[in-house]
């Protein structure tokens, strides 16, 4: 007879296919993956008329598996926990690794000791099928049927576990997808608001300063400009974290790497934060490698990384503390080590720290405006020089000890730092020109930018003209001859790079040179600018040392 007119192949089919049904009927609603395992278990092993069923989870190392909930008949203790993969025998893991199912019939005829029958017979199990599931080469969910006495497997039997661990693998994975989504989500909305405030938080006093600019009082004016260029450095700064962030997540940040001498690095972070270790009145510890300590990164990324473990020390310890910098190098290795006395970190959250927007209870009152991305960021720089960044602390209270560790360079030996503007060079006198100065053209088309800007110029002693268009910087290029072109890439008319391709072109004297302004500043933007005939890239908001170079250099064209 044809099989498939089998009454009773037929009535086994409709069986599983009834059963299947009822599976996903049962379990489609469900979006916490404990319980779909729970109710998977629980059908399959009423189906099957089984003592025990449960879904294993493997663990990434694929040593290990959790069963998170099982079902059993009554009086059958529940088999949920954690154990090593290990107790089933090599010849099974091994075996479950590649796909292949463990099918016993009778444990004691068919399993030796060391393959798991002392421990089944330990709970009383005589029989067993057990389904592994493989994806992209690696054990990931087992699904385990148990009898408490031998049983002959049918091959429907071994099927219908098999098809089970499957579907309840692929569904426990939607819905941790989607749960991962909905945190994601959550987090994101958190950020969003703490960002909106954050961002706002600068803006009050820079009102107020400008309104403090409209009194008569001098005095009032420099304080005025203090605020104002303190509040922009720290606005510029949350910003610059957000970019990084997000350049690091596309895999787009690429390090400038050069070898340069740890110590000049360490010195470097040092006075970007003394200010702030001062104002808490810490005693700040400094201890230099005693030799040399070449390494092979990108220098402002290592300063960066290391002035944030500094003025996280600093602000996470009440006032009066002692911060300590030290560094020293071990057989391929340069270790920083940032110590403070400080509020301290449980073990519990010493890994959490270094998560993306992650920030502790017990230090909110000293955050001072942070997001908690600076450790998240810190560490994938790390991370990308190939080293590592962790924290030791005893404790909330007992202070905080980070560690940077760095591959050491090896070759060639360190080359010297090119200087950067020490910080506060943001101080405006004396001008820069006692004569006509320099004829700058500014094309800009944020109106309370390009006034500024020009009026900044022409306090330090230059000739500015100021056009918000392309088309304008164009026309005016021939008759004024500037020497410098401070040139903004986003203008409303003509981009940026084809205004300087024009001007380059022919409407100006070949000496003048072209300056890119722009919100944009990675290697890669940088290249674009450079490859459009510009003479060097400022990164808005520009610093005032860096302009003041650019218009310097420019300076006699
Ligand atoms: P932020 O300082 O902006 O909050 P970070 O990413 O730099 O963000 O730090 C994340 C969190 O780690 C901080 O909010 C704080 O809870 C904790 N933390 C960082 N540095 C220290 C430290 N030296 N001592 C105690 N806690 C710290």
């Amino acid at each position: 007879m044809d099989p498939m007119q089998d009454p009773d192949v037929l009535q086994r089919k409709l069986r599983r296919l009834d059963f299947l049904h009822r599976l996903g009927q049962s379990t489609r609603p469900l979006t916490d993956p404990t319980d779909l395992m729970a109710t998977t278990a629980r059908l399959l092993g009423e189906q099957l008329g089984a003592t025990r069923c449960a879904y294993a989870d493997v663990e990434a190392d694929s040593d290990r598996f959790t069963i998170r909930a099982d079902w059993s008949q009554p009086g059958v203790p529940t088999s949920a926990g954690e154990y090593r993969l290990a107790l089933f025998g090599s010849r099974a893991v091994a075996d479950l690794r590649q796909g292949r199912h463990l099918v016993v019939r009778d444990v004691q005829a068919e399993l030796a000791e060391d393959d798991g029958a002392a421990m089944f017979r330990a709970i009383g199990i005589h029989a067993i099928i057990c389904a592994g599931l493989v994806k992209d080469g690696r054990l990931v969910a087992m699904m385990a049927v148990h009898q408490g006495a031998p049983r002959d497997w049918t091959a429907d039997d071994i099927a219908l576990v098999e098809e089970v661990v499957d579907r309840c693998w692929a569904h426990i994975e939607r819905v941790r997808a989607v749960a991962l989504l909905e945190e994601q989500d959550r987090n994101k909305d958190v950020f969003l608001a703490t960002l909106a405030h954050e961002l706002r938080n600068p803006l009050a006093p820079m009102r107020y300063a400008a309104a403090m600019l409209a009194l008569p009082d001098p005095a009032q004016h420099a304080r005025a400009r203090e605020v104002i260029g303190r509040q922009v450095g720290l606005m510029a700064r949350l910003i610059d974290d957000l970019l990084d962030i997000s350049r690091v997540n596309r895999g787009l940040i690429v390090l400038q790497r050069e070898t340069v001498d740890l110590a000049v690095l360490l010195e470097r972070a040092v006075e970007i934060a003394r200010a702030g270790l001062e104002a808490a009145g810490h005693a700040f510890a400094l201890r230099l490698p005693a030799g040399p300590a070449p390494v092979h990164g990108d220098p402002a990324r290592i300063v960066q990384v290391v002035a944030n473990l500094l003025n996280n020390a600093g602000k996470y310890t009440p006032d009066g503390g002692r911060v300590e910098l030290a560094a020293w190098t071990e057989p391929g290795l340069a270790l920083v080590e940032v110590a403070d006395t400080g509020l301290g970190i449980a073990p519990a959250d010493q890994e959490r720290v270094f998560q993306m927007f992650a920030q502790l209870p017990h230090t909110a009152g000293r955050a001072k405006g942070g997001l908690g991305i600076g450790l998240a960021l810190a560490r994938h720089l790390v991370v990308l020089h190939g080293g590592t960044l962790t924290v030791a602390s005893e404790g909330v209270g007992r202070g905080s000890r980070f560690r940077l560790a760095l591959p050491l360079a090896t070759g060639d030996a360190a080359a010297p730092v090119p200087g950067a503007a020490a910080p506060g060079a943001d101080a405006l006198q004396p001008p820069d020109a006692a004569g006509p100065g320099t004829r700058v053209l500014v094309v800009e088309d944020n109106e309370d930018s390009r006034a500024t800007l020009a009026a900044l110029l022409q306090a330090l002693g230059h000739e500015v003209r100021a056009v918000p268009d392309g088309r304008s910087a164009l026309a005016l290029a021939p008759r004024y001859a500037p020497q410098l072109v401070l040139l903004d890439l986003g203008l409303p008319d003509i981009g940026g790079i084809a205004v300087a391709q024009q001007l380059r072109a022919g409407l100006m004297p070949a000496s003048s040179r072209i300056v890119a302004l722009s919100g944009w500043g990675t290697a890669a933007d940088r290249a674009r600018t450079r490859a459009a005939g510009f003479d060097d890239h400022l990164v808005k908001p520009v610093d005032l040392a860096r302009l003041r170079q650019v218009v310097a250099a420019s300076a006699g064209g």
